[in-house]
């Protein structure tokens, strides 16, 4: 996969890409990362990029023509469509399905906005995506696009290795994941389940699967409103709700 970014603090994500499974993926070739500064594609002397709004106001608005031509640069030497995926705080909220589907894809161009946003021609007409973090408001893009690229490249083949697998990680189940422990058995007082030092496989499953359905009827029952639950589910959750009387 290419990840074309769009900022104009490229130097923001030095240290990101440099780091764990993102460097990783890069250095075995799953991976290229290509950081652009869009204000090199400012037409005008002075390489501004972005100018007041239109009927007054607060702040500053990026202009269309820097990002349209960086876009189109990108494009010429993509092999595929990439599709443009622009942050913003009122986009669709990003998600561990939108991490997926975006993972099936050969090529993604980003764009980071700054100061007040970005000029709407630029969201009407050049991305193919309005993706949002979450409901809150950064001063760029950069941290959202970083988010957005880690959560990706680890779901790229290759990327994890099998002792990582993305498969059982949270949300990828559609469920949260169940809780983790490892040696010491006992750390000052504090226990781990017996089932888990059992060594019996089915006990074990059967563990995992009724902590995370708990865990999720306990933090997060919206996912469970969608989730297709087997008959085996819905015998655990009953358990569940006896014993917690919920
Ligand atoms: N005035 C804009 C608004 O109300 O929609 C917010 C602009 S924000 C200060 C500057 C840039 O940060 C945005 O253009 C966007 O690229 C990025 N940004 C801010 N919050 C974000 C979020 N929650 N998700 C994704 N990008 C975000």
């Amino acid at each position: 996969m290419k990840i074309d970014i769009l900022s104009l603090f490229p130097d923001m994500f030095t240290g990101v890409f440099q780091q764990s499974i993102l460097k990783k993926a890069a250095e075995s070739g799953i991976v290229s990362y290509q950081v652009t500064d869009f204000r090199e594609f400012a037409d005008n002397k002075h390489k501004r990029v972005d100018d007041y709004p239109y009927g007054g106001g607060a702040g500053m608005v990026l202009m269309p023509q820097p990002l349209f031509d960086a876009v189109a640069a990108i494009k010429r030497r993509s092999e595929g469509n990439p599709r443009v995926l622009l942050m913003t705080p009122q986009g669709e909220r990003f998600t561990q399905k939108k991490a997926e589907e975006l993972a099936k894809e050969k090529h993604l161009i980003i764009i980071c906005g700054h100061y007040e946003g970005f000029d709407e021609r630029v969201r009407e007409h050049l991305a193919t995506d309005e993706l949002s973090i979450g409901d809150y408001v950064l001063t760029g893009g950069e941290l959202a696009a970083m988010v957005i690229v880690d959560s990706v490249v680890r779901l790229l083949p290759g990327v994890l290795g099998n002792e990582e697998s993305p498969a059982t990680d949270s949300f990828s189940t559609g469920l949260l994941e169940h809780p983790q422990y490892t040696r010491p058995a006992d750390f000052r007082g504090m226990k781990v389940p017996d089932v888990l030092l059992s060594g019996n496989h089915a006990l074990i499953e059967r563990w995992r699967k009724k902590e995370s359905l708990r865990r999720t009827l306990e933090r997060r029952p919206d996912l469970l409103e969608n989730y297709p639950l087997d008959e085996t589910e819905k015998a655990l959750l009953e358990e569940i709700k006896k014993e917690t009387s919920i």
